[in-house]
């Protein structure tokens, strides 16, 4: 018996269609089949897109593949943050609910122009705010490795539907690590674009100075290719950068790593780690050297503010994007017996406690009185966290440390402690504060738990081939992690 479908790695299943072998009907086919079977065990779908799926392959199996479209037929799952024309975008919310965008997000655009078939729409934490994807409005995900653990979060449903093999690749958000420790908590591979490499146009705002779109995949391959589709300027988006896209598909043909040099930042590399993270971790920096990197110790001296600079900063922009769900311009509204009674209502009926607990963080951040203590102090500490990044990587060509300092927990065991999950993004934040790329690869599995272990790549700014290439190296060599048993 041949290997099911879904099984195929994205670049495999292009090259399948490319060849003539199979169709892209074939691919959603096998899609669906998946989600029949494990959306039940892990809830990693806000909205299925069944109907629209097939009928878009149907029209392409009749025609012949097209080269310049490197996602020709390829299922691609969405986070529910980003919108999509004519099908409903929740943002993991009561608030938007029944929200229909009346347009596509720029990467929306760039998928479908690049043949890429979107099959679900998927569960996340409300707005983004969270670590686990708990704080949907709707149900919580599962992870397909251990159906009793979280996935990670907030891009936990784009994470466990691509372990799951739902589809293909999914496209998530990484405001201070949700596309990077969903990845690592779920055992595949994402990727955190530096800020301004891919349009934030049509996704709905959290941190607008961290957001940023990026792939998850099975593969670095697999990723770098999603990359270089929804990379590239976006006059729609005025934080967009002007400058050209590298090749990162053929980024990732490097196999050994001789001549690079990687920085291991000790304060990523010291306590809080749990013993089995520290040992894959560890262990996949000795297979780096094996493959000729040269590893030095390094030192991020402020890093150990990011957790206090990024959860007023990201709050306080938070709290400034939520306002205009007023229910008089978008998503539900709940009547009071005044303007303000209806502002109240709704939002009282429309946000979620996490959610809540973010605006009146921030509002109390940005006040006055209290700006300049919070706001403005934490805004400072963020550019002496950039500048420790920016001087590190100016004597090496990439930092390596682990993802989480954990393997995924279980359901349930954090959601009371909000600052307990704050401080699970401690290893992800300091890279959104000084707006670089990473990505997030699985680094083996934990000898304790049997659950993924991810490790990240931190590069230059706009150095996303940089970080591929080494991803790619390191993944060829790396401990492969099988097929989640849990499904
Ligand atoms: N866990 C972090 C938060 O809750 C990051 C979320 C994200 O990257 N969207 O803010």
């Amino acid at each position: 018996m041949p290997d099911p479908l879904y099984l195929l790695t994205l670049t495999e299943a292009r090259d399948r269609i490319a060849g003539g072998k199979i169709l892209p009907s074939e691919l959603v086919d096998a899609c669906f089949s998946r989600i029949a079977r494990t959306e039940k065990k892990i809830h990693a779908c806000i909205t299925l897109c069944e109907q629209e799926a097939r009928k878009s392959a149907a029209d392409m199996d009749g025609k012949t593949p097209d080269p310049g479209k490197a996602l020709w037929g390829i299922p691609v799952s969405v986070k529910d943050v980003i919108c999509t024309k004519g099908i409903r975008t929740t943002a993991g919310s009561r608030m938007l609910e029944n929200f229909i965008p009346p347009y596509d997000a720029f990467v929306i655009k760039r998928l479908k122009d690049a043949g890429a078939i979107i099959t679900a729409k998927t569960n996340m934490d409300e707005f983004a705010m969270g670590s686990s994807t708990e704080f949907s409005a709707f149900f919580k995900t599962a992870n397909p490795r251990d159906t009793t653990r979280v996935p990670g979060g907030s891009s936990g449903g784009s994470a466990a539907s691509v372990v799951a093999g739902q589809c293909f690749a999914s496209l998530g958000t990484d405001t201070g690590g949700s596309i990077r420790q969903p990845a690592g908590l779920c055992g595949c591979v994402g990727i955190k674009p530096t800020y301004g490499r891919v349009s934030r146009y049509g996704a709905v705002a959290y941190g607008s100075s961290f957001d940023q779109i990026g792939p998850l995949a099975r593969t670095v391959k697999d990723c770098a290719l999603v990359l270089s589709v929804i990379a590239g300027y976006d006059p729609g988006d005025a934080t967009s950068c002007d400058m050209p896209v590298q090749d990162y598909f053929a980024a990732t043909d490097r196999s050994g790593l001789e001549g690079i040099t990687l920085g291991l930042p000790v304060e990523y590399w010291r306590e809080g780690l749990s013993p089995e993270t520290e040992k894959v971790c560890r262990a996949a920096v000795d297979t780096a050297v094996k493959l000729g990197a040269v590893v030095k110790e390094l030192s991020l001296p402020h890093l150990s503010y990011s957790i206090a600079a990024y959860y007023i900063l990201a709050s306080a922009e938070a709290s400034t994007n939520l306002a205009r769900f007023d229910g008089m311009r978008y998503g539900m509204r709940t009547g009071g017996k005044d303007l303000l009674g209806s502002y109240t209502a709704t939002r009282a009926a429309g946000f979620g406690p996490e959610v809540k607990r973010r605006i009146l963080l921030g509002t109390y951040a940005l006040s006055s009185g209290y700006y300049d203590a919070y706001y403005d102090k934490a805004a400072r500490v963020r550019r002496l966290i950039a500048e420790d990044f920016a001087g590190a990587l100016e004597h090496c060509d990439a930092l390596l440390a682990p993802v989480s300092p954990v393997t995924a927990w279980k359901l349930g065991s954090m959601v009371e402690d909000p600052l307990a999950l704050y401080k699970m993004d401690i290893l992800t934040l300091g890279l959104n504060l000084a707006g670089l790329p990473g990505i997030s690869l699985p680094a083996g599995l934990g000898p304790d738990s049997g659950l993924p272990v991810g490790l990240q790549i931190f590069g230059k700014a706009f150095d996303e081939a940089g970080i591929i290439g080494i991803g790619a190296a390191l993944e060829a060599a790396l401990p492969k992690l099988g097929e989640p048993e849990a499904l």
